[in-house]
């Protein structure tokens, strides 16, 4: 686990702080996406005097090198995070449970899409999701949607 986050992070041309690698090891042994609050409780039996504040702004850091993936990309605080490391990937997210479902692969790879709409454009990153509702929350919806005086749609 320490060799492949020292690596992601030399990779990437990040340095190897104990801050950085305290929160991808707690990502990596976590085996689920996070929030930032989680992080931070976790990462504070190592790091007792890190802020949520640090944990945010390493995270956008992290994501941005692409070693960690952000899922529910328009709500700060309901963001989770999770290790990507060497894979790469985008997120279906139920839009009533929030659960969360990695998307196979990036296809078609998004950073070879722009170079070619927009000449000269550097790209650094991109950030995609799909946006849904599970096979649970769907019954729900529909049952909802069915019932006279029910309260109808909610999105
Ligand atoms: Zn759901
Ligand atoms: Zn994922
Ligand atoms: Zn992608």
């Amino acid at each position: 686990m320490r060799d492949d986050v020292l690596r992601w992070l030399r990779e990437r041309g990040l340095r190897a702080t104990g801050q950085r690698i305290a929160i991808l090891e707690t990502l990596g042994s976590a085996g689920r996406p996070l929030t930032a609050r989680e992080i931070h409780a976790l990462v504070q039996a190592a790091h007792p005097t890190i802020s949520l504040d640090t944990v945010y702004r390493t995270l956008a850091t992290l994501a941005a090198a692409g070693v960690v993936g952000q899922i529910n990309l328009q709500n700060r605080e309901a963001a989770r995070f999770e290790l990507q490391g060497d894979v790469h990937h985008h997120h279906a997210v139920c839009l009533g449970c929030g659960t969360s479902y990695c998307l196979p692969e990036c296809a078609p790879p998004l950073d070879r899409v722009l170079p070619g709409a927009v000449p000269g454009f550097r790209v650094v990153g991109h950030a995609f999701e799909v946006y849904g509702y599970c096979p649970r929350c769907d019954r729900e919806q529909l049952s909802r949607r069915a019932r006279p005086d029910g309260d109808g749609r909610e999105a």
